[in-house]
C-alpha cells in the first residue's frame, strides 16, 4: 500500500517550496510504492554537510526521514536565478533524488549514488506528467 508522507516545513524554510513538495509527494506516491511513513522536512537552509560534503538533500533509513532544502533565498543565489522557479524545482529533483534511495532501501538493495540520476529523472518525469 502506498502512504502519504508526512510534510514538516521548519518555520524558516520556505512556504511556497513547501506547497511544491507537498503537491509532489503526493504525485510521486502514486508512480511508487511508498510503504512505509515517510517524514519529508523542507529544513531552512540550502545545502546539509554529510560525512564532511555539501547536499541539497538526504534520507535517513533508520528515521525514515528526508531532507530537502527550503531556503529559497540561497537557493536562488546558487543558482544564480531571479525567479522562485529553479529554486522550486531544485527542490522537487531533491526530493525524487531521495525517493529513488528511499526505492533502494524499501526493495533491501545498497544505498548508493550509482543508478539514483536515472531513476530521479524517470520519477521526476512520470510524477510531473500527472
Ligand atoms: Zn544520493
Amino acid at each position: 500500500m502506498t502512504q502519504a508522507a508526512k510534510i514538516l516545513r521548519h518555520s524558516r524554510a520556505s512556504p511556497a517550496i513547501a506547497r511544491a513538495i507537498d503537491d509532489f509527494v503526493r504525485r510521486l506516491a502514486r508512480v511508487t510504492e511508498i510503504k512505509h511513513s515517510l517524514t519529508v522536512i523542507v529544513y531552512p537552509r540550502a545545502t546539509l554537510t554529510i560525512n564532511g560534503d555539501a547536499a541539497f538533500g538526504a534520507f535517513e533509513a533508520g528515521l525514515q526521514t528526508i531532507w530537502v532544502p527550503g531556503d529559497m533565498r540561497k537557493l536562488k543565489s546558487i543558482l544564480k536565478t531571479r525567479s522562485d522557479c529553479p529554486a522550486i524545482e531544485m527542490a522537487v529533483e531533491t526530493l525524487c533524488h531521495e525517493i529513488a534511495h528511499y526505492e533502494q532501501w524499501r526493495d533491501g538493495r545498497k544505498l548508493q549514488e550509482r543508478g539514483v540520476a536515472v531513476r530521479t529523472r524517470t520519477l521526476y518525469r512520470l510524477a510531473r506528467k500527472l
